[in-house]
């Protein structure tokens, strides 16, 4: 089957109480990796791709890459989806170069400045059959350029859930990434954070169905991090969102989690583990072959803890 957009997985996921995986991609093995799992565990798929994936690999690469995951895969339904857009002519790019899903992120604006954006994104998109994620208060930490409040911050960004009402209606957004406590990238807190499931519920209680973003939601599991600072690298602080409370909030209104730091960190630890248990190694199918294995056994374990496991059927 083709591409196709999240309209019907996000219904389902909403219904069902569970959260779709997105899991953003840069080059082959990732892509492998994360479709070998969904493939294993017939969970439907959303593949991302930032601006930064954009400028690494090029759209020609990544898009027949996925062309390629799509076809071997007819049983699962696969979206593409723009992380991040941060400007009308970005996402009307994406639109046009055949993704089914972009995200318009005006959520640095002023209020009004965001849903006028948003607004214009969504009607071109919608005119082309695509649908549109908007953002809507405050995330932390740092993913690519996009620079978040500090840590420490994160609950005084959260997003409000009568502008959240405000902004969907007005804008026409089919889904929104909300601030509820989560954080980019793999420094996210000091301590175990702990998420503001009443914002989830407020919104969901006077917007019932609409599905709802959760960014910035790595576990950043220690597996990996073990395995990266015990073969010579150095991230002793790093920490993400506890597994339980991302699968607490998948079975609300959070249709959609994404995930990148822990592809990053399954795929860099395995590596590192290849290099320094075999420095003679130089073949780089030796060491982007275990990265891309670790990568699929990661996904698998994520696809668990999201609920989505066995529902591509369901989302077709
Ligand atoms: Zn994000």
């Amino acid at each position: 089957m083709p591409l196709v957009d999240t309209k019907k997985m996000f219904e389902m996921a909403y219904k069902n109480g569970y959260a779709v995986g997105a899991f953003n991609v840069n080059n082959m093995e990732i892509t492998q990796g994360i479709v070998d799992a969904v493939a294993e565990e017939k969970a439907p798929l959303i593949l991302q791709i930032s601006r930064g994936a954009r400028k690494y690999a090029s759209m020609s690469y990544l898009m027949a890459i996925i062309d390629v995951a799509v076809k071997e895969n007819p049983d699962i339904p696969i979206a593409v989806h723009l992380d991040h857009g941060d400007t009308f002519e970005i996402c009307k790019q994406c639109v046009d170069e055949g993704f089914t899903s972009v995200m318009i992120d005006a959520s640095s604006l002023p209020f009004k400045q965001n849903v006028d954006t948003t607004a214009k994104v969504v009607e071109y998109a919608h005119s082309n059959g695509v649908v549109v994620e908007a953002e809507l208060g405050q995330l932390g930490g740092i993913e690519e350029d996009i620079e978040g409040v500090s840590s420490d911050e994160v609950s005084k960004h959260l997003t409000d859930p009568d502008q959240a009402i405000e902004f969907v209606n007005s804008t026409g957004c089919d889904s929104l990434a909300v601030a509820v406590g989560t954080s980019h990238g793999a420094y996210k807190f000091k301590t175990v954070p702990k998420l503001a499931f009443d914002v989830i519920e407020k919104i969901s209680k006077r917007l019932p169905g609409f599905p709802l973003v959760m960014h910035g939601s790595s576990s950043v599991l220690k597996e990996f991090k073990d395995l990266i600072n015990k073969y010579g690298g150095n991230m002793p602080d790093a920490m993400g969102v506890p597994e339980e409370a991302i699968s607490k909030a998948a079975k609300m209104a959070i249709c959609k989690v994404n995930i990148d730091t822990d592809l990053r960190m399954a795929l860099t630890a395995k590596i590192r583990q290849v290099f320094a248990e075999n420095p003679a190694e130089f073949d780089p199918r030796k060491y982007l072959g275990p990265g891309r294995a670790a990568i699929k056994s990661m996904v698998k374990h994520k696809l668990n803890v999201l609920g989505c496991n066995g529902k591509a059927a369901e989302c077709l």
